[in-house]
């Protein structure tokens, strides 16, 4: 019986989760199809409920039900109860246990992209939603000194911060303002943009948080926003002269958790990284 494993967003017809989850399926020649699996808020409960079935693996979610799905399981990983966040189901025997693996794979990233560790240092997150949840649990986790979130909504930035205090004892919230940001940002070792500023086709393609001058040479930038390869915040930290991070290897490395869990198998990185490349350039315009 081929069995199935769903990606659960909407929309998803962008999405390259497709491409990449198949590619390491078939590379261990697995009887399994990875299908997108566009679903509205009104049919979420039944969609997931659908995943009870015996030949359904599991599924992952993405934008707009990653919260929204966390109290639709019957088990939560402690990450992603932290996180507030499911972005991968597994189906054990009709009993759905949610993960989120995003924090994971932004953590193997910055660790085999870039040869960064937290530990003991300096970030500044861009962001407030729910990525930037999954990326603060991650840097908290994993030692940072000291996490300052900017948001263009004050108050969310706040908000996230309170949630996980005792995680963040010394962690601050300012605005995403170049004001705000400068003196921040000028003492921060890794910078992460969780901000869907840059996005192409959203409502901040080609658009930057932080501009050259409020960037630090020495600085790691690392941006969530995969598409387009480079985006406006990876050019102004190149101009600042800072290292920077784009945000294909987050993707695959949370894809490729989700993989391991569902078939208990090493995922094939290399084969998802490749699978994923050709997906997002089939979908770039020539010269963008
Ligand atoms: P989300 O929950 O909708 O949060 C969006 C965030 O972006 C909020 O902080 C929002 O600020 C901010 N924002 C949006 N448009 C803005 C604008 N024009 N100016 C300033 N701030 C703006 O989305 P999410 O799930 O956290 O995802 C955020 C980004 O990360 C997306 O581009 C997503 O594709 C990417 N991502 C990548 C990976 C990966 O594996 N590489 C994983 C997860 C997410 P307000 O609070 O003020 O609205």
């Amino acid at each position: 019986m081929t069995k199935r494993i769903f990606l659960i967003g909407h929309p998803v017809g962008h999405s390259v989760s497709p491409a990449f989850q198949q590619a390491a399926l078939d590379h261990y020649a697995k009887d399994v199809r990875y299908e997108a699996m566009d679903v509205d808020a009104l049919s979420l409960s039944q969609a997931v409920s659908s995943l009870r079935d015996p030949d359904v693996m599991g599924a992952n979610v993405t934008v707009p039900h990653k919260q929204a799905t966390v109290t639709l399981l019957d088990e939560l990983t402690k990450e992603a109860r932290l996180i507030g966040a499911v972005n991968t189901i597994e189906n054990r025997d009709g009993v759905l246990i949610g993960h989120n693996t995003d924090a994971k794979g932004f953590l193997k990233a910055l660790k085999e992209e870039a040869g960064f560790d937290p530990q003991g240092k300096t970030a500044l997150v861009l962001g407030a939603g729910g990525a930037a949840r999954a990326v603060v649990v991650a840097l908290a986790g994993a030692g940072a000194k000291s996490l300052v979130v900017a948001n263009r909504t004050l108050e969310r930035a706040v908000a996230l911060i309170d949630s996980l205090r005792s995680k963040l004892p010394s962690a601050e919230a300012v605005a995403l303002h170049p004001d705000s940001l400068r003196p921040v940002a000028a003492s921060s070792q890794l910078i992460v943009n969780c901000t869907s500023m840059g996005m192409s086709g959203g409502e901040g393609q080609g658009e930057t948080p932080m501009t050259a001058d409020l960037i630090p040479s020495e600085a790691l930038v690392c941006d969530l926003v995969y598409n387009p390869r480079e985006t406006p915040l990876m050019s102004e930290a190149a101009k600042a002269g800072a290292r920077v991070l784009g945000g294909l290897p987050m993707l695959v490395y949370q894809g490729a958790a989700a993989f391991e869990l569902w078939t208990g198998k090493e995922a094939p990185v290399k084969v998802m990284f490749e699978a994923a490349e050709k997906a997002l350039m089939a979908r770039q315009p020539v010269g963008s």
